[in-house]
């Protein structure tokens, strides 16, 4: 194969890759149907070198071995208020603290507005503070690769985080490993789509007419960090909380095609660290778990675990190595729900607010449901 292919959804992570690649820009990048970003190519342009496929991580042979695990932590920033602002233990903080104190570059995926994700870049704490927090969308990073590659060539400390697929994509971006480049990525169930997303903004700002000023896709002001309730915040002050695309991710259809065929649902990943929330922390050291958010942290190599000592005071860390970590997603994807296509039909013809209503419904019948079909799958 000497170019890139779209014809198979579940080959194609949307990462954008392929088009930095491409040295006469024959590919550009467009949301699809799903509204997840696509490439297609230009068949003028193309002269057939074969880059794109070269540097896709799914369509080439270059995924890459993973490495063993070396050391495995529950994590908890000491720093309260920056527990307080990160999805759970604020352990992507203290690592990316280790970088921007070297003088470095660190990527991240941050909210733009409250209507898009995408990957930014950061040489200072506030601009590094726009990545805390997950964001449950897909995140664009098409745009992000040259300067990437630039500070990697400038031999500045970098790190890339973000979903197990994009930082594989950054490695293949600079050929390998490099001495001056640190990989983070996590556990992850999947990502939603992001035009999907969009709608749901506008939908609630319809609802409550509105105007969104900001959103925590897991607002830990008034709820525990294990329960999973977004938090809107309008203009006025005025603050909801809501379920509605909770409900609409753990439902699993709205996931890009390629997530139920992922091939990083693994521990031996090419990655420096791995990080996640602590589910089953309760059964490993109850008493670490003060419902304000526990990390996951996996360690890789001999760098991964010299960074880590590095900011270790700034951490409560407890090794967990003797207990395997409980993530379905680092043993298999999310299943494919055999209502997947039929959504995103209804999606076309009704919208937004028909399907969370039809699909949006994560309760007691749909779990059970799930975890029979999600089991004989
Ligand atoms: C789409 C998605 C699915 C996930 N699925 C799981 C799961 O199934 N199980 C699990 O245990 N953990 C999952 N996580 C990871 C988890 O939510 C936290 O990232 C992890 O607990 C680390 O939190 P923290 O407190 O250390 O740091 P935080 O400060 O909260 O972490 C921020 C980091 O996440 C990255 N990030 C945030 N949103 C995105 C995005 N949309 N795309 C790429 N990178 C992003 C930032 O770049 C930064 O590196 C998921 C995260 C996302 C974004």
């Amino acid at each position: 194969m000497t170019r890139i292919s779209n014809e198979k959804k579940e080959q194609c992570s949307g990462c954008g890759a392929c088009a930095t690649a491409c040295p006469t820009q024959a590919i550009t990048y467009a949301y699809d149907d799903e509204g997840f970003l696509a490439p297609s190519v230009d068949e003028k342009l193309c002269v057939n070198c074969g880059k794109c496929v070269k540097f896709c991580h799914l369509q080439g042979e270059n995924s890459g071995k993973g490495k063993k695990v070396v050391g495995q932590y529950a994590a908890k920033i000491k720093d309260e208020k920056i527990r307080a602002n990160s999805r759970s233990g604020g352990v992507f903080t203290a690592l990316s603290d280790f970088i921007l104190e070297r003088g470095g570059v660190v990527y991240g995926a941050a909210l733009l507005g409250v209507e898009k994700v995408e990957h930014i870049r950061a040489e200072t704490p506030d601009e590094r503070d726009k990545m805390r927090g997950s964001k449950y969308v897909q995140s664009d990073t098409t745009r992000i690769w040259e300067a990437f590659k630039r500070d990697v060539a400038d031999g500045r400390p970098v790190l890339f985080t973000g979903s197990p697929c994009q930082t594989q994509a950054a490695r293949l971006i600079i050929g390998g490993e490099r001495d001056n480049v640190y990989l983070c990525d996590f556990v992850c169930h999947g990502v939603p789509s992001p035009i999907l997303w969009r709608d749901y903004i506008s939908f609630m700002e319809k609802k409550y007419r509105r105007t969104l000023a900001a959103f925590d896709f897991r607002d830990k002001r008034e709820h525990s960090w294990e329960s999973h309730v977004e938090g809107l915040t309008f203009v006025d002050q005025k603050t909801v909380y809501s379920r509605r695309y909770t409900n609409l991710f753990y439902s699993n259809e709205c996931l890009r095609e390629s997530c139920y065929a992922c091939p990083y649902t693994t521990s031996e990943r090419t990655s420096d660290f791995t990080i996640a929330d602590y589910w089953g922390i309760d059964s490993v050291a109850a008493e670490f778990n003060d419902s304000k958010g526990v990390s996951l942290l996996l360690v890789r190599g001999e760098r991964g675990e010299k960074a880590l000592d590095a900011v270790k005071e700034r951490l409560d860390l407890i090794d967990t190595s003797h207990t395997p970590p409980p993530h379905n997603n680092l043993q298999r994807s999310t299943s494919r729900p055999e209502t997947r296509d039929a959504f995103w039909e209804d999606y076309r013809k009704y919208g937004f607010k028909y399907v969370s209503v039809k699909y949006g419904r994560y309760d007691a019948l749909r779990k059970i449901k799930y975890k029979i079909f999600d089991k004989l799958s």
